[in-house]
């Protein structure tokens, strides 16, 4: 039997791999278990969590049969109880299932012996905590929790240091962004691809001294990339959520919508990829085949294209550094007509404007515009706030409040906290736009 680094043996690396998937009830969660439910001899799914949605997580429970469940919503964790154990009692299914509540319980589960993968892909600041309990207990990362880094980019991103975290990233981009490095941009060290124990594989050199010049980070334009002006003000949050080419949670749909999703992502890519804004360019490509696309010093430009489907860069991040299928339809290039590209206008998507703005002053600037859109966001979903005044809330909530540097993860809650109540503060002054 050989031995690799940190003691484990070959015999012990084909075990399935141990899954925690945090927000397995939302888009990502889903998309993920299709690719996993490919794979049994691969993955074995340790843990599932979600908030409160009972229904959706019973069938998850019943398909996929994890030894651990947590609902946040402690009355939530009580129903599903419930409908596990009649599950059990009707179908006879040998199912023994803990179930948790609360955020210890996600904790828990980030940090279980038996996982050694955690999907990140709870949406939101909530995501933060079990997301940096994952990385101090070392765990392999799929991070599509992007609020986790602009929260607290500098705690997080030590955390994986510290304790040799491979950090992969989910989302479309900057999974795209990471294909198109070769591979020594994001190795530490000059082990050979199959070692899979190596430290920091995936953690990043400076960028200018491995020829890169520039990531450019693209975006399809949203639904509103063409509407005139005057009709946004009256936009319904079922029209801003009826994304074009993905398909999504609601809060992510909004964020594309008004771009401050792309905003989130400059912010995601700096901490990354060890870069900064000035490094980034973000190109809007309505097509959405290019995910990204990395500029070298020499004039070249690697892109990743496919179809438009999470389940690529999940399975991407599963398997790496392997490759495995993911059920994904194969992108035909000859059924590509056109690829356009246009500079976004900063006028008329002001979040993106803000966005970038707070990547340059750093400290709590970026968790009190995560806290003050999380919160503007919600209000437009339920009809508290008109879709333009999202951009003028998260504004005056920065002019608001004063900048710190962030030391530790009290200070970020603190600050997002403080945040969500000045935010609450300026929509009941706003909210009258509505109707
Ligand atoms: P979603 O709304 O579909 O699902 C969110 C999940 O988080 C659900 O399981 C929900 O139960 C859970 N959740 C919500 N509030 C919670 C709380 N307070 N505590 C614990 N769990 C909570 O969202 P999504 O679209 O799957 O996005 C998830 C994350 O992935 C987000 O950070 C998003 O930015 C990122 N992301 C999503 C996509 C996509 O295509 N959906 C693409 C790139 C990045
Ligand atoms: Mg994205």
């Amino acid at each position: 039997m050989t031995t690799t680094k940190k003691g484990r043996s070959r015999q012990e690396d084909s075990q399935p791999i141990g899954l925690a998937i945090l927000g397995a009830t939302g888009s990502i969660g889903i998309n993920t278990l299709d690719v996993v439910s490919r794979y049994p001899d691969k993955f074995r799914v340790v843990a599932l969590t979600g908030y409160s949605q009972v229904e959706r997580m019973t069938q998850l429970c019943k398909d996929h049969r994890p030894d651990y469940v947590v609902m946040v919503d402690e009355d939530a964790a009580e129903l599903l109880s419930a409908a596990v154990t009649q599950m059990r009692l009707k179908t006879q299914m040998g199912l023994q299932i803990e179930i948790l509540s609360g955020v210890s319980g996600l904790e828990k589960v980030a940090g279980l012996p038996q996982v050694s993968c955690v999907m990140a892909a709870i949406v939101g600041a909530a995501g933060l905590v079990p997301t940096l309990a994952a990385a101090k207990a070392g765990k392999r990362i799929l991070l599509a929790n992007k609020e986790a880094l602009v929260m607290s980019g500098s705690i997080f991103m030590d955390a994986v240091r510290e304790n040799n975290v491979t950090l992969l990233p989910i989302d479309s981009e900057h999974n795209a962004i990471f294909q198109c490095m070769l591979r020594q941009v994001h190795c530490n060290t000059d082990n050979s691809a199959n070692d899979q124990l190596a430290t920091n594989q995936t953690l990043p050199h400076n960028l200018a001294e491995m020829g890169i010049s520039r990531i450019l980070l693209t975006a399809s334009g949203g639904p509103f990339k063409d509407t005139p002006l005057d009709e946004i003000n009256n936009i319904t949050p079922a029209q801003a959520c009826a994304h074009p080419v993905w398909s999504m949670g609601k809060k992510i749909s909004v964020d594309c919508a008004t771009m401050m999703n792309k905003g989130l992502e400059v912010i995601e890519a700096c901490w990354l990829f060890n870069t900064n804004a000035e490094s980034i360019q973000v190109v809007i490509h309505p097509q959405s085949v290019i995910h990204s696309m990395v500029e070298y010093i020499d004039g070249s430009i690697l892109a990743q294209l496919g179809n438009p489907d999470m389940r690529t860069p999940i399975a991407h991040a599963l398997a790496w550094p392997e490759r495995i299928d993911s059920g994904v339809q194969r992108l035909d290039i000859f059924d590509i007509a056109l690829l356009e590209f246009e500079k976004p206008d900063l006028a008329r998507f002001p979040c993106l404007k803000l966005a970038i703005e707070v990547s340059k002053t750093g400290g709590t600037a970026p968790a009190i515009l995560n806290a003050a859109n999380e919160v503007a966001v919600d209000a437009f979903l339920n009809e508290r706030l008109a879709f333009v005044d999202i951009a003028s809330v998260v504004e005056r909530t920065l002019e608001n409040m004063t900048y710190t540097e962030v030391d530790t993860l009290e200070t970020v809650l603190r600050v997002d906290e403080q945040a969500r109540a000045v935010t609450q503060e300026c929509i009941k002054t706003m909210s009258i736009r509505v109707h």
